[in-house]
């Protein structure tokens, strides 16, 4: 199943079409994402029911029209150096445990957006993004895929000269300017994916590609990450965690290369799908 949304609503989506869970149903699951995951397995399972929707009644389910598969979400968490080949481009030693910072709600939008570069030293990160459906309090690793409603493609940009500035680097803040978290188009149930756990994911600039790994050489996994951050936090329906990036950041490069203003920068997940952003300066 994937899900996404039009017009901050709820909607399914299969092929071109796009069905909103509130009016298919009659209302009986709300329109608004977060109270929606939070029923989720009551959804999915009301979903799957034969001829339970008339997807000739859907509305185009065009990557225009698509918003975040969470415009709002209450919280969105960052994982560093989640990746072996990352942490040795940026010359940096293993994390022992999940580095986890805040990407905080305002930066996240859809897949297709325009967006303001702040500075000249703003860096890609494309990632696979994990969408909390019921989720939990203190969830086993085992148990995490069941706490997580879909996954879906992200990039964790990221002003590199803000990040840095301090003794204490400054993660939450300058990955969380505005359009920071472009999200889509749709997020995917496991069952779709052959293996949740390993899953191309790419990126290109300017058809250039600048990223190309699998999912499955994280150095934690998905359900270790939920483990780990449920332990501490309990995990809320809609939230998002932005699971890490591979090699081929632009600050990785000698020497280093950062997005300039007219320049489109496309994010693929196999099975998902992909997000692009055009920037301004
Ligand atoms: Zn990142």
């Amino acid at each position: 199943m994937r899900f996404g949304t039009v017009g901050g609503r709820l909607v399914l989506v299969r092929g071109p079409a796009a069905v909103d869970i509130a009016r298919a149903s009659g209302g009986t699951w709300p329109a608004d994402p977060l109270r929606a995951l939070a029923s989720w397995p009551e959804v999915r399972s009301w979903a799957e029911q034969p001829g339970a929707i008339d997807w000739s009644r859907g509305q185009p389910a065009a990557a225009d029209l698509l918003g975040p598969p969470v415009p709002h979400p209450r919280q969105v968490f960052g994982v560093g150096l989640n990746y072996r080949s990352h942490a040795e481009e940026a010359g940096l030693a293993l994390p022992p445990e999940p580095l986890v910072f805040t990407k905080f709600p305002s930066c996240i939008c859809g897949p297709l957006a325009e967006i303001t570069l702040p500075a000249a030293t703003v860096d890609w990160e494309v990632e696979l993004v994990a969408v909390i459906g019921t989720g939990g309090h203190r969830i086993g690793a085992d148990h995490a895929w069941e706490a997580i409603a879909g996954v879906t493609v992200g990039q964790d940009l990221s002003e590199r000269t803000l990040q840095h500035r301090g003794s204490s680097p400054q993660f939450s803040l300058a990955k969380s300017f505005p359009g920071f978290g472009p999200t889509g188009p749709v997020a995917v149930t496991t069952d779709e994916l052959p293996d949740p756990d390993d899953l191309a994911l790419e990126c290109s600039l300017d058809g250039e590609t600048v990223q190309s790994a699998r999912t499955s050489t994280m150095i934690f996994n998905v359900g270790e990450l939920v483990a780990y951050i449920s332990h501490i936090c309990p995990l809320l329906p809609g939230d998002l965690i932005f699971t890490g990036t591979p090699a081929g950041v632009g600050s990785g490069r000698n020497p280093p290369r950062y997005l300039r203003p007219g320049q489109e920068l496309v994010s693929r997940i196999e099975g998902i799908g992909e997000i692009r952003q055009r920037f301004a300066g």
